[in-house]
């Protein structure tokens, strides 16, 4: 069972409960992006179990009016067992989202995942003409590329900071450079997209670029961020802006638990402080 310490930043165990929880996020006008936990898999077994929860769910969304959509892990569906896995089980909730008329986002792992990721985005977003997302990470040299590769191609993109630790020779060496392509990548995706841009962070300076970008081009955007981090300013910047959940759920919940309490400071001391007085 989900103790309550973890429940700031996990939204149930089971599928119910994350609905439940966009049906209260909704009454605050935000819209929640469900991940089912899971990720790394080496057996076909577990991915293509979670491929069709992710269906279920999809179900599940298009028979509620909830406004809530979907973030697959790649390898959550098979990328590391084999690609054709992969590819298969993606296709099988891209094709429930589409049946069910709800988005489904593809997150976006460590460097070695980015081609097969990115290739296998393009070819649902080209194919469908949109209804699909993908996440590109500004740490990543090659992001300026791939975000100039995608400007044309339907869908939207999640653009984040990168979660994960690349080889300096393929990624910037330090967070103020990370910074700077992350400004650099907004500036370019709110000048030359059209729409479908996810801004996914926390920072209020890149808050503020992304609302002054939006007024000097005109491009429709929305706000990314986490479940149980910044909530006041997710609830504040919904009234004037789009702003989505990123909400996980599911019995794996302990390692996405701890990376979130050891990421930082004042989660380390949120967790103390419940695990005190509980
Ligand atoms: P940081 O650079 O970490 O911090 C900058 C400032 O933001 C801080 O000084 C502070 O003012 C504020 N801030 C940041 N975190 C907090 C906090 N916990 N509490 C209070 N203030 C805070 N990464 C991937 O590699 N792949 C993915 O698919 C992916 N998906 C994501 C989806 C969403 C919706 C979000 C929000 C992030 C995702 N990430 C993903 C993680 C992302 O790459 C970053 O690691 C993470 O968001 C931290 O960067 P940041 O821009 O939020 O802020």
């Amino acid at each position: 069972m989900l103790p309550p310490v973890a429940s700031r930043f996990v939204a149930g165990e089971s599928a119910a409960t994350v609905l439940e929880h966009a049906r209260q996020c909704n009454e605050d006008g935000i819209g929640v992006i469900c991940n089912r936990l899971g990720e790394h898999y080496h057996d076909r077994a577990p991915a293509d179990a979670d491929a069709a929860a992710y269906e279920r769910l999809a179900a599940d969304i298009g028979a509620s009016d909830l406004r809530a959509c979907l973030s697959v892990k790649p390898s959550q569906l098979g990328l590391l067992v084999d690609e054709d896995v992969f590819r298969e089980n993606l296709a099988r909730v891209v094709a429930a989202g589409a049946d069910h008329g709800v988005f489904v986002w593809m997150d976006m792992e460590d460097h070695t995942t980015t081609d097969p990721t990115l290739d296998a985005f393009e070819h649902h977003a080209r194919e469908r003409g949109g209804g699909v997302g993908l996440c590109l990470q500004a740490n990543l040299r090659r992001t300026a590329d791939d975000l100039r590769r995608l400007a044309d191609c339907p869908g939207k993109v999640r653009l984040v900071k990168g979660a994960y630790d690349p080889p300096n020779d393929i990624a910037y060496p330090t967070q103020s450079r990370v910074n700077e392509a992350y400004r650099a990548d907004l500036e370019y995706v709110f000048r030359e997209y059209d729409g479908g841009i996810a801004v996914g962070s926390h920072d209020p300076e890149m808050l503020t670029l992304a609302a002054d970008l939006h007024t000097k081009y005109g491009t429709p955007y929305e706000v990314q961020m986490l479940m149980g981090v910044r909530e006041t300013a997710q609830r504040d910047l919904a009234s004037v802006c789009d702003v989505w959940q990123y909400a996980p759920y599911g019995s794996s919940w302990p390692a996405y638990f701890w990376r979130r309490v050891l990421e930082r400071k004042e989660n380390a001391l949120f967790a103390l402080r419940a695990l005190a007085s509980g």
